[in-house]
């Protein structure tokens, strides 16, 4: 078993995502013989940057953080992923997202490595000039690592607009200067982009669009349900209810709402809570829990929640023909032989929820252009590029007779070992 380089006896680290690092590159490698060279660099992050963020408390107290940030490999251009607050965020976590960062930047043909970073905080305990305060803490201690040419970060799990804004600030004071493209994510007042709030759930809907046209299925026939209504799973839902599919399932992580006939999609996300979760009472629906949500008699799944949704208990009783992986690793290792044995398409969330890098990407041009574009614009070109990417998998599956989580990971895996042996780094 090829084993991710500070993975190895953490007592912290996630065991699952490890063990699937590690498979991303044992399929791999069993699919195109990898060299004992080309495992190693695949294998080493190229810089890693731990450090300890002092933040003044509002009480007067000084605490200190752990920050990290991984940029894992450069070879196809300046490193890109986000930065989250989460108390569980370590190092070994923050390793394995830059991977996977990496790999999602490759496949999607951006000229972008993979990155990640996060610090070890529940936001939710801080006031917000706390929160503030840390935002710009951790660029202090980053600046010199980071910028337009060399990493751009991102938001990730409990960062947002408002936390990418006071970082852009901070950083262009550190400078001297407005440097928006050194951060994606931003307020559109600051240079974000049009369209990108939506952008991770319409890509998906691009490739749901293309796959369904390939298999020559017709879209009115179908039964969707979505696990997850917040971001991703709520505008995947408006998206897909406004180009006329039929949902009959979606879920928080309460509870679900599934109807036969097709839900009332306009009106549940009329009647979201203030934070928003599905409503108490609603007509015309049943409750359902996500576990049932998951085995429904539908077509399509979109798990678009959180991780580990669907292991080797309950893949065998799914009954979708097509997953669509909209959260990130829904799908345990072991689950996903199950759902291939049983010739169910499972569209991997490094290709499926790529729709948010690829905006980013737009963003970063336009900062770095200071061209603003339309929201068609923004649209059209994403999804030129998504289904470009997606249709590059598919080919690469049906040549070698692979499934899509494989023949994604080895087109990223070739695409980063080309460019580091034109580097002259690999021979
Ligand atoms: P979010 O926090 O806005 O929404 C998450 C939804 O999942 C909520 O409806 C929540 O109630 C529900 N949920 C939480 N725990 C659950 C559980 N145990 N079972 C079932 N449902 C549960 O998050 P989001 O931004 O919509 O992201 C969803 C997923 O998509 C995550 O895996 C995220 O990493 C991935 N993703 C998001 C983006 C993006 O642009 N937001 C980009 C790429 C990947």
């Amino acid at each position: 078993m090829l084993v991710l380089k500070n993975m190895e006896n953490s007592k912290n680290v996630c065991q699952r995502c490890c063990v699937r690092c590690n498979a991303h590159l044992a399929g791999v490698a069993s699919n195109i013989i990898l060299s004992s060279t080309e495992v190693n660099l695949l294998q080493s992050p190229k810089r890693v940057f731990t450090f300890s963020i002092p933040l003044k408390k509002d009480s007067g107290e000084l605490i200190f953080l752990n920050g990290y940030r991984v940029q894992y490999n450069d070879a196809l251009g300046p490193t890109k992923g986000g930065i989250r607050f989460h108390p569980e965020v370590n190092l070994e976590e923050v390793n394995t997202l830059s991977f996977l960062m990496t790999l999602k930047c490759s496949l999607a043909g951006l000229p972008f490595g993979g990155a990640k970073g996060g610090v070890a905080i529940d936001p939710y305990t801080l006031s917000k000039a706390e929160l503030e305060r840390l935002s710009r803490g951790y660029i202090r201690e980053v600046h010199n690592f980071i910028g337009p040419d060399i990493d751009i970060p991102a938001p990730d799990v409990n960062t947002d607009e408002q936390v990418m804004a006071w970082m852009v600030d901070e950083y262009s004071k550190i400078k001297g200067k407005f440097i928006p493209a050194v951060i994606t994510g931003k307020p559109l007042e600051l240079g974000g982009s049009l369209g990108r709030n939506i952008s991770t759930s319409l890509g998906g809907c691009f490739i749901l669009k293309k796959l369904l046209e390939i298999l020559d299925i017709n879209q009115k026939d179908l039964r969707i349900a979505i696990q997850g209504f917040g971001n991703v799973g709520s505008n995947m839902a408006k998206i897909l209810d406004e180009w006329g599919y039929k949902i009959v399932a979606v879920s928080d992580q309460n509870k679900g709402f599934y109807n036969e006939e097709g839900l009332n999609i306009k009106k549940i996300l009329h009647s979201q809570d203030k934070k928003g979760f599905l409503p108490d009472d609603f007509e015309g629906v049943n409750i359902i829990s996500n576990e049932k949500l998951l085995t429904l008699d539908c077509d399509i799944l979109v798990p678009a929640a959180v991780c580990c949704q669907i292991n080797k208990e309950n893949a065998d009783k799914v009954k979708a023909s097509i997953v669509l992986e909209m959260a990130n690793d829904p799908i345990l290792i072991e689950a996903d032989s199950i759902l291939f044995s049983k010739g169910i398409k499972v569209v991997p969330d490094i290709l499926a929820n790529s729709g948010g890098v690829i905006v980013s990407y737009f963003e970063w041009i336009q900062n770095s252009s200071n061209d603003y574009w339309t929201e068609k614009k923004v649209f059209k070109k994403l999804e030129e590029k998504i289904t470009k990417a997606f249709l590059d998998v598919w080919e690469e599956s049906q040549k070698n007779n692979l499934g899509l989580r494989i023949s994604a990971h080895k087109l990223a895996i070739q695409r980063i070992l080309t460019a580091e042996k034109l580097r002259g780094n690999l021979t």
